[in-house]
């Protein structure tokens, strides 16, 4: 049997990364772990995590490791998980990338590859202020790069509920890159350290990007 495909997806917010892992649910059936779609899931819940979470979410700050690395820790325990996935969002600082090491450790489990997506950032700003969201299946859509072909609503899931996300305005995208640049642009040298990093230009359009993944990872002929 092929060995799981174990992918991390490493960018700036705004960099394609939840595009792309959709793409490879789609296309590879490797399940999307979104860290940030489940806080915001967390949130809309209303659970501890949910609103513990809220305050460092809209101010575009991180949320602390401990509550990040548990949370990754019980959704790679789950039965889809262990035939692959992709982590989008997930590690964003060194002691996350660290936990996860010991995490996958203990599973035999190993990763396959990093793909960092490089986007300059007034490009980040640009795609992310005209993001919208659906609130409903987390599809993502741009008002200029990629309408919905109706407004307001989710062309993947039908519901009318397309939204700006409250940490997608200028300023906080502004906080959330220095995020990257700060914290989570250090795991980067971390898994180049592993010998696990793939650079690409995340600035193609989510085709092109996809097919360098298809091709960095070597996920089969379905791009
Ligand atoms: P995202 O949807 O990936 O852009 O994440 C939105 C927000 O969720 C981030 O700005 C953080 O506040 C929080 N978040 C998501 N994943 C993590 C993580 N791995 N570590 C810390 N905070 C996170």
């Amino acid at each position: 049997m092929a060995k799981p495909l174990n992918l991390i997806l490493v960018g700036a917010p705004g960099s394609g990364k939840g595009t792309q892992a959709q793409r490879l649910l789609e296309q590879h059936g490797l399940p999307q772990i979104s860290t940030g779609d489940m806080l915001r899931q967390a949130q809309r819940e209303g659970t501890a995590l949910g609103l513990e979470a809220k305050g460092y979410m809209n101010a575009g700050q991180l949320v602390p490791d401990a509550l990040m690395v548990n949370l990754i820790r019980e959704r790679l325990a789950q039965p889809d998980a262990q035939k692959g996935f992709v982590l989008d969002g997930f590690p964003r600082t060194v002691a996350q990338a660290e936990a996860l090491d010991g995490m996958l450790r203990t599973t035999g489990t190993e990763l396959s590859a990093v793909v960092v997506m490089d986007v300059p950032d007034e490009a980040i700003v640009e795609r992310i202020t005209g993001r919208r969201s659906c609130k409903a299946c987390s599809a993502v859509f741009h008002v200029r790069f990629s309408p919905p072909k109706q407004a307001g609503v989710c062309d993947r899931c039908g519901a009318s509920a397309l939204y700006q996300r409250e940490d997608d305005t200028e300023d906080k995208v502004r906080v959330r890159l220095k995020a990257f640049a700060d914290q989570t642009s250090q795991v980067i040298p971390y898994y180049q350290r592993q010998g696990l990093v793939t650079r690409l230009n995340g600035l193609g359009t989510p085709e092109d990007v996809y097919a360098a993944i298809v091709k960095a990872v070597g996920a089969g002929a379905k791009a």
